[in-house]
């Protein structure tokens, strides 16, 4: 069992929250009880789970100044903390409205003009979801909601890095028991998500490469199956034709939106020779204009390191690019009264030998490099164990035939993290990003769905092998 866990402010650095993780014993009787709920709660059909989940939105709405409190206190920043409670109401809604056709059973002639098909499915009983302290309530509920829909119990376990936002959450769940048999938000760290996989049909997991194989290899034992999405090193290329204005306000909104902390965040970026130097001097200028959140969290745009941890990543990728001869043009990460913080930083002279062009920084870090050719571009770009994301700017033609080549889930042309945004495109995880299809989408709901096919007869024909016996 994980002892008490305290919690770290990461505006302050003082420790000011604890958690108590449930023993293994009784929460693997919430697991019981909750896989008899959930039988209920798919007996119920999609059309009153939407009414219970549109419900329980009300009472979110009538919690949401303190649940936006707690998410603020779990993260020190925010207008993310508003965009995660947006997109989790969003969230809600626009999988109610697309359930009811997704979950409808299809019928279909087959080879045999006798025999039909029904193609229907039903749900895996309980579901884990184990989430990180980036965005978290935005990834503790993204996979939950669909999976609820579809007629799953479901079982999350937050980070234990940002867990405050659990008490008011649950609050507002009180309030609805129908949801509440088959939905538990459980505090807690390693220990109790590795517990938790024992309990379940299927694990969502959110987080880091080392703990999603860790989390991989488990599941495989338990023979479930397993989502991972996992970390990146998004890369951007801006070709010549690009309209620079547009790629270094794009770019730099990329790399520092929730200062860096997000798995779409552009992490490198690559700039066509010619327009290098009017290119990385524009992105410094516009880097210079956005403040911290600091002393006041209105003071600026720009919230803290949320996690000790990867503050000293952070640290440790300037440290290795700047002894390796990178140039720092502006930013850096700093510990002000106890909080991490980290200006934009621009670096040049950067290549592939450095960290921070190689592995996952989390952090407001744009180190950009030239290139001479649209082939090098590409193969700079597909050099890395990721492949989340990617941004190409120039002429649209150009661009779309550039991304063609990046393998990578998802690619926005002329912007950048578009997909932190809009959560329509289907795609797989790629390389060491993830591991099955991803949460956006159709696939978002059918991976809750086991799937069965009912073969009919409709007429009393034999079939014709059986004639001679
Ligand atoms: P992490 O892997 O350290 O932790 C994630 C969650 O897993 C936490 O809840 C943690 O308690 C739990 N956990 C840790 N070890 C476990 C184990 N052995 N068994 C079961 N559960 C375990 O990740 P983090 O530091 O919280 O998050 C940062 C990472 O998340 C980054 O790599 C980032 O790229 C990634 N991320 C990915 C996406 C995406 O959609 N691809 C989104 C956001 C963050």
């Amino acid at each position: 069992m994980d002892k008490s866990i305290e919690v770290r402010n990461p505006r302050t650095g003082k420790s000011d929250y604890v958690i108590i993780p449930p023993p293994h014993r009784l929460l693997a009787q919430q697991c019981q009880r909750m896989r008899r709920a959930q039988a209920r709660w798919y007996a119920l059909g999609v059309e009153a789970r939407i009414e219970t989940l549109q419900s329980w939105k009300q009472f979110i709405l009538k919690g949401r100044d303190k649940l936006t409190e707690a998410l603020i206190a779990d993260t020190g920043r925010l207008s993310m903390s508003l965009f995660e409670i947006d997109s989790f109401i969003a969230n809600i809604d626009r999988w109610c409205l697309k359930a009811p056709r997704l979950l409808r059973v299809s019928e279909y002639d087959t080879s045999i003009s006798y025999i039909k098909l029904q193609q229907t499915a039903e749900p895996y009983p309980l579901v884990g979801v184990i989430s990180p302290w980036s965005l978290p309530l935005l990834l503790s509920t993204v996979d939950t909601i669909p999976a609820l829909l579809a007629g799953c119990a479901v079982i999350v376990k937050p980070s234990e890095i940002t867990p405050r936002f659990m008490a008011p959450l649950q609050a507002t769940l009180n309030n609805v028991p129908l949801l509440r048999d088959v939905l538990s938000f459980v505090e807690g760290g390693q220990e109790t998500g590795a517990f938790l996989l024992e309990c379940v049909d299927l694990v969502c997991f959110t987080g880091n490469l080392e703990t999603g194989r860790s989390i991989f290899e488990t599941a495989a034992e338990q023979f479930i199956p397993a989502f991972l999405e996992l970390g990146g090193k998004d890369p951007a290329i801006v070709l010549e034709s690009a309209d620079l204005d547009l790629a270094t306000s794009a770019i730099l909104w990329g790399a520092v939106v929730n200062s860096g902390q997000s798995c779409h965040s552009i992490e490198r970026i690559y700039v066509a020779e010619a327009i290098f130097e009017k290119f990385y001097h524009q992105l410094v200028a516009k880097a210079h204009r956005l403040q911290l959140a600091h002393p006041t969290i209105e003071s600026g745009e720009l919230g803290p390191i949320i996690a000790a941890k990867q503050a000293m990543v952070i640290s440790e990728h300037l440290q290795d690019a700047k002894e390796a001869g990178a140039v720092v043009h502006c930013g850096g990460i700093e510990n002000i009264n106890g909080g991490w913080w980290c200006r934009p930083t621009v670096l040049t002279e950067v290549d592939h030998s450095m960290k921070v062009m190689t592995e996952e920084t989390f952090g407001p870090i744009m180190p950009v490099m030239a290139f001479k050719s649209i082939a090098e571009a590409i193969e700079l770009a597909n050099d890395s164990i990721y492949g989340n994301g990617a941004a190409v700017f120039g002429s649209e033609e150009e661009a779309i035939e550039v991304s063609q080549h990046i393998h990578v889930s998802t690619i926005s042309i002329n912007d950048a993290s578009l997909a932190i945004a809009i959560p329509e495109g289907e795609t797989n995880a790629f390389k060491f990003s993830g591991i099955g299809e991803k949460r956006f989408g159709a696939v978002g709901l059918n991976r809750f769905l086991c799937k069965k096919t009912l073969f009919t007869k409709t007429k009393p024909i034999q079939n014709p092998w059986w004639f001679d016996s």
